[in-house]
């Protein structure tokens, strides 16, 4: 029998594989025409960005994102992993080439799921804002965006000073996501009657995981088996992401 290949060259074949793949979605997505292809459920062409730390992706990412496309009908959701986001200082983010690597290997399998580098290619702090405007510029505005956060971002994300010019770039879904609630949203005098409008709250199957909880179980030598896609797994343990 032949001996088994290294486990980190088969992780770097697949990501190789998967950051070809990945570009050609992206290609895919920027040479489709509004009109082209099936008959369109809605008006214009529906995208969803997905931004987070991804420190690492898991489950909770995919089922919030998969749900918000098909419910909305979105040909794609781009996620974009952050590069130094400024929330989270506290606590020391793992290097961007990993989480983006992490999200690529999540993805691969699903033709309307794309990873972009565009946060953790910027020098610095990255704002919503200027990534949100970064897709308008390149899909043009018979493009729809749709901004997809958890419930605990978006309440964050609603009292942020620049919110009212970011929801003329796009609309939001707020996902359910246990622990938070959503219709505190609604409640909230801090966030005005002009961005809720702009906001859909979905409900979606509840999956109480964190990218915190997997760090500290990997800290602990608990499993995270079953908590994000196995690929993802195999890296965190190859590369001693969270060691
Ligand atoms: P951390 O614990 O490091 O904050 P996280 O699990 O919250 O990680 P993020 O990268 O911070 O993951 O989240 C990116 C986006 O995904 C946010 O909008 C967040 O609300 C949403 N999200 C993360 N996990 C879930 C989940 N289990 N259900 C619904 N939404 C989620
Ligand atoms: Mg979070």
């Amino acid at each position: 029998m032949n001996k088994p290949e290294p486990v980190n060259d088969r992780l770097e074949a697949a990501l190789k594989k998967a950051e070809q793949v990945n570009a050609q979605k992206m290609e895919q997505l920027l040479s489709t025409r509004a009109g082209s292809g099936d008959r369109p459920r809605f008006a214009r062409r529906r995208i969803g960005i997905m931004g987070g730390t991804f420190d690492p992706i898991h489950y909770g990412h995919l089922v919030a994102a998969n749900t918000a496309r098909f419910e909305f009908g979105m040909e794609a959701v781009i996620l974009v992993p952050s590069g130094r986001p400024p929330h989270k200082e506290e606590r020391v983010i793992s290097d961007p080439e990993h989480r983006y690597r992490m999200a690529l290997l999540a993805t691969f399998s699903n033709p309307h799921f794309l990873v972009s580098r565009f946060e953790i290619d910027r020098e610095g702090y990255s704002y919503t804002i200027d990534t949100v405007k970064h897709f308008k510029e390149i899909f043009g505005s018979e493009v729809a965006l749709f901004f997809i956060t958890g419930a605990d971002a978006v309440l964050e994300i609603m009292t942020w000073k620049n919110v009212h010019e970011l929801v003329t770039y796009c609309s939001f879904v707020a996902v359910s996501r246990p622990g938070f609630n959503l219709m505190h949203l609604n409640s909230n005098s801090e966030i005005d009657e002009k961005l809720l409008a702009r906001t859909r709250l979905l409900e979606i199957p509840a999956l109480a995981i964190s990218s915190t909880d997997i760090r500290n179980r990997v800290a602990q030598n608990r499993p995270i088996q079953y908590l994000l896609p196995e690929k993802v797994e195999e890296y965190t343990r190859a590369f001693g992401v969270y060691k």
